[in-house]
């Protein structure tokens, strides 16, 4: 399939038809390879599209390829999301895709206990997937620390801004380190997007779908 034009693990192009995909969505052929090469992103972009394995096949891809020791409490990878629902289906999503590779990934969110988050990322985290309030919280209480990350992902960026989660998402950005890969998804790009956009992102590559 034209999945295999794009130079990722045999093994994740396995999972991939596994999972029955035939050919990449519009959003993965676009974003994929720019991501490989580790270019900041923005993608103008609805749930629906394919947005989910877009951002996750190259960040497994690469950290599968260039596997390192994680510092303690931390993670190479950082995907904000809004809802636990969300979160749950990334998760869901990544570990599918990165069966068999040996990375560690854990999703953390609200109104579930927090020992088993800090358990996991006590032991460092390949890929973190979380929503705003509980990954303040872990920060706040020391249990996670940005040393190792590498990448951030910000889905849904103006869902995080209807349901009031702005000022959360802010304080979070301003505990990441400035050299990073930066990817930023939004259905449709209100002033505030946008004026976040261009503070967060290095020429990024644009995708809309
Ligand atoms: P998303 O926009 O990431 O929420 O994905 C929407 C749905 O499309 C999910 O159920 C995915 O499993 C599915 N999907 C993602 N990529 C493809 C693809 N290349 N071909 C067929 N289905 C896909």
């Amino acid at each position: 399939s034209e999945f295999q034009a794009f130079s990722l693990l045999e093994s994740i192009i396995d999972r991939i038809s596994l999972k029955g995909y035939k050919q990449p969505t519009p959003i993965q052929k676009e974003c994929i390879p720019a991501l490989i090469n580790g270019n900041d992103l923005l993608g103008i972009a609805q749930t629906g599209t394919g947005k989910t394995a877009a951002f996750s096949l190259p960040i497994i891809n690469n950290f599968a390829r260039n596997k390192i020791a994680i510092k303690a409490k931390s993670t190479r990878s950082l995907i904000l999301t809004p809802t636990r629902e969300l979160a749950s289906q990334i998760m869901q999503s990544i570990d599918d895709y990165a069966d068999g590779l040996g990375l560690k990934t854990k999703v953390v969110y609200g109104g579930v206990g927090r020992q088993a988050q800090v358990d996991s990322i006590a032991l460092g985290l390949d890929i973190l997937v979380a929503t705003p309030g509980r990954l303040l919280d872990l920060i706040e209480t020391g249990d996670i620390n940005f040393k190792a990350l590498e990448v951030f992902v910000l889905d849904e960026a103006d869902t995080m801004l209807d349901m009031g989660f702005f000022n959360d998402v802010q304080n979070i950005i301003s505990k990441l380190p400035k050299n990073r890969q930066t990817l930023l998804f939004s259905a449709t790009m209100p002033a505030e997007i946008e004026i976040l956009a261009e503070a967060i992102l290095t020429d990024p590559t644009k995708v809309q779908i």
